[in-house]
């Protein structure tokens, strides 16, 4: 059977967060990684608060945080350390304490997601590895007052592409590595308050940040052949995952990558 919200809800997510209260970075729409992420810490009780990247973006995130009563819904570009800042101290108003963090953010320019990566700009280098990377560092250093010692949970999401060469994925996949790699370090630094951190590498799935690959259609057929469960990964799969992290079952869990792929890693050949 395939996997979707309503049989998640059929599985009792009932209390699995209740209580807790998440930020959530990265929804653009409903077919957002980042809204699956959302719709199933809400079933399973958690309060919400979003963001969206620019003012002319909030009419696309603002219908889907309200139908799940979020309260907080705010601009926050999280390559400005000064926006991530303010939003943190905003929130800080609102709530007495941050639970968890959903980070699902990622960029690069097109043109370099295409063709070869040894054409990568140094722009267009900085670019990627400061969006797709950099900002979960950053949310991290300014969401720590309002988490430590308080048993917190950061959730990012990278792609395989940061292990092994996927044609067009490029600085993309540089930029996981670093991704992959900054969640280690952090977990290490984190783990004194309390705070575990940990990636799902996920396996493709259509949004608008994967609309941007060249050839990502392709892609999904490729891999849909070739997964151990001879299909693509759903969002809400990728959500289910989410909230382990995100709960108490993972409370032992930090610094991890866990491939969310229908078990595309796990083949050679
Ligand atoms: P998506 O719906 O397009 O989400 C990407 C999000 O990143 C958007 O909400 C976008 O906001 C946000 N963003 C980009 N630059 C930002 C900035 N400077 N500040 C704040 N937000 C910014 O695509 P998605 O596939 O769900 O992507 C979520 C994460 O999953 C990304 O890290 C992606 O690499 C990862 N991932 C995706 C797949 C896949 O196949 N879809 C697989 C593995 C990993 P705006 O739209 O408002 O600009």
């Amino acid at each position: 059977m395939e996997s979707t919200v309503e049989n998640s809800s059929e599985i009792n997510l009932g209390k699995l967060l209740a209580g807790k209260r998440g930020v959530v970075f990265g929804v653009a729409n409903d077919h957002s990684l980042a809204w699956s992420c959302s719709r199933l810490a809400n079933l399973a009780g958690a309060e919400l608060a979003f963001s969206y990247q620019a003012p002319t973006l909030e009419r696309r995130v603002r219908p889907l945080a309200e139908s799940i009563n979020s309260k907080f819904i705010e601009q926050c570009d999280l390559s400005d350390d000064n926006q991530v800042d303010a939003f943190f101290t905003k929130l800080g108003k609102s709530w007495p304490s941050i639970d968890f963090i959903i980070h699902a953010v990622a960029f690069a320019n097109k043109e370099d997601l295409e063709g070869r990566f040894v054409d990568t700009t140094r722009k267009g280098f900085s670019l990627a590895l400061d969006v797709s990377a950099y900002t979960l560092t950053s949310v991290c250093k300014y969401a720590l007052p309002y988490m430590k010692d308080n048993g917190g949970s950061i959730v990012t999401l990278s792609y395989y592409g940061a292990e092994k060469v996927i044609p067009n994925y490029n600085v993309m996949g540089v930029a996981k590595a670093a991704l992959e790699a900054s969640v280690r370090y952090l977990a290490s630094d984190l783990g004194g308050h309390n705070i575990r951190v940990n990636a799902i590498s996920a396996g493709p799935v259509r949004t608008l940040a994967a609309m941007g690959i060249s050839g990502f259609r392709d892609m999904l057929k490729y891999v849909e052949q070739r997964t151990p469960l001879k299909r693509n990964v759903q969002a809400d799969e990728v959500g289910k995952s989410a909230l382990y992290f995100l709960s108490d079952l993972a409370s032992g869990v930090t610094g991890e990558v866990l491939h969310v792929d229908c078990g595309y890693s796990i083949v050679g050949m």
